[in-house]
């Protein structure tokens, strides 16, 4: 489309049009994906839709927030000493309680100065990819990942270069490829752990060798944690920050996931940096003179955060982490049932699991974009394509939630499998 002399329409030309960027398709999003594939749902059919496709569940009363959650935002409200403005980095006592928070897994104190609030760890992923966009500088990225992270690096002007995640390795990091893909114009490479869309959870030594690798490279670490704490698996939850001394590590967090709030859009980065890199490479600085022309987390959620921080019990945490590998476990199963679909790795964390698809099983399904269409068409079952996230002919699907949706989405899935099945193959 021509956006360079304005637009006919009405009989009249226009001298507007859209920025070159969100006119094309370089930020296309997983919601414009899965919205996709929601069109296809049949309108009142008889059963209702299972959504596999992204990580919400707090929709279900089985995944509903602690009640002191929302006691905390009530009585913020109510004290209105909130009703002000907020300054840009965030209110001081709700960065201190990030801070201590955050301070309970990492050898070394983050102080209230080292964390800046964020509408949600989205926003924090915007910051960090806005300020690191130089011209020629280029970023590393996971595949399969977070496709919010290449919409923004489009849209910022800043070069991805993908490196995999092996699947038959836990879908660890391939330090080679990082190796070979950096060059003097790389800044940065993410890794998100626990992981969307591979639900892996990296073990101590593998964050070890990822830092070490980054430090050789001279490039800083975006640990992307939002889903820090949701493991059920084997393997403990690290924090990137561990290794701060090693590597500079921007640490991206919020409430969304670990307190299943995510429409309350607060989140965090936090600079675990003990050896003060990012303020001497002025990136802090960058960080907050963006925050000053952007906007804020409301400021009452802001105020109800340290409550929230201090008295949410374990037991709270514990139910949500049962719930997650009670699902985890019951996808991992029924997924083995199914024979067109192999699942490499079950899944340690988050709310996903990646799983392969195997097209020669099945007899008129194109690739895995097809088979989400006609699956939400026939069995109004909701799942996201792999090629949304880099992976051709790959599924994600959450299994964040309630049980017994989870299994009839399963079994549905199944038989839609069945029913595509090639004949003698
Ligand atoms: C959900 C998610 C986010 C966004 O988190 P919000 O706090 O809801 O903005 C960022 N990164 C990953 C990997 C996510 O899955």
């Amino acid at each position: 489309m021509d956006n360079s002399g304005g637009r006919r329409a009405g009989g009249r030309q226009w001298r507007f049009g859209p920025n070159d960027v969100l006119a094309g398709s370089a930020t296309v999003s997983i919601r414009e994906v899965l919205g996709r594939v929601m069109a296809n749902i049949q309108e009142d059919g008889p059963r209702p839709v299972i959504p596999l496709g992204h990580g919400d569940p707090s929709v279900f009363p089985c995944f509903r927030t602690t009640p002191v959650a929302g006691d905390a935002v009530v009585s913020a409200v109510r004290s209105a000493k909130y009703n002000c403005y907020a300054p840009t980095i965030g209110v001081l006592p709700a960065r201190c309680a990030i801070a201590e928070y955050l301070s309970l897994d990492l050898p070394y104190k983050l102080s209230p100065d080292d964390i800046f609030l964020t509408g949600g760890c989205t926003q924090a992923i915007e910051v960090i990819i806005s300020v690191l966009s130089r011209p020629g500088a280029n970023i590393l990225l996971p595949r399969p990942g977070f496709p919010f992270y290449e919409s923004r690096c489009a849209f910022s002007g800043l070069e991805v270069r993908h490196f995999n995640l092996v699947p038959e390795r836990s879908w660890e990091v391939d330090l080679e490829a990082v190796e070979a893909l950096a060059d003097e114009n790389t800044v940065a490479m993410v890794v998100i752990n626990p992981g969307n869309p591979c639900g892996s959870v990296f073990t101590y030594q593998h964050l070890a060798k990822v830092a070490e690798t980054a430090s050789k490279l001279g490039i800083m670490v975006i640990a992307d944690e939002v889903y820090d704490h949701l493991t059920f698996g084997e393997n403990p939850f690290v924090p990137m920050g561990v290794f701060g001394e090693v590597v500079p590590v921007l640490t991206l967090g919020s409430i969304s996931k670990r307190w299943v709030v995510p429409g309350w859009r607060l989140g965090w980065i936090a600079i675990s940096d003990p050896n003060g890199v990012l303020k001497e490479t002025k990136i802090v600085d960058g960080i907050l003179n963006f925050l000053n022309i952007s906007s804020d987390p409301a400021t009452f959620i802001q105020g109800a955060i340290p409550h929230i921080i201090e008295f949410t019990k374990d037991d709270f945490f514990n139910k949500i982490i049962d719930l997650l590998r009670q699902t985890a476990d019951m996808c991992y199963e029924k997924i083995k049932e199914i024979e067109c679909i192999t699942c490499p790795h079950k899944p340690e964390g988050s709310m996903f699991v990646m799983v392969k698809l195997n097209l020669s099983h099945l007899e008129d399904i194109n690739d895995d974009v097809d088979l989400c269409h006609k699956l939400a068409k026939e069995e109004s079952v909701i799942i996201a394509p792999g090629s949304a996230l880099g992976m051709k002919n790959w599924l994600r699907i959450t299994f964040a939630i309630d049980p017994s949706s989870l299994e009839d989405g399963l079994d549905r899935l199944k038989s839609f499998c069945q029913r595509h099945a090639k004949q003698n193959k």
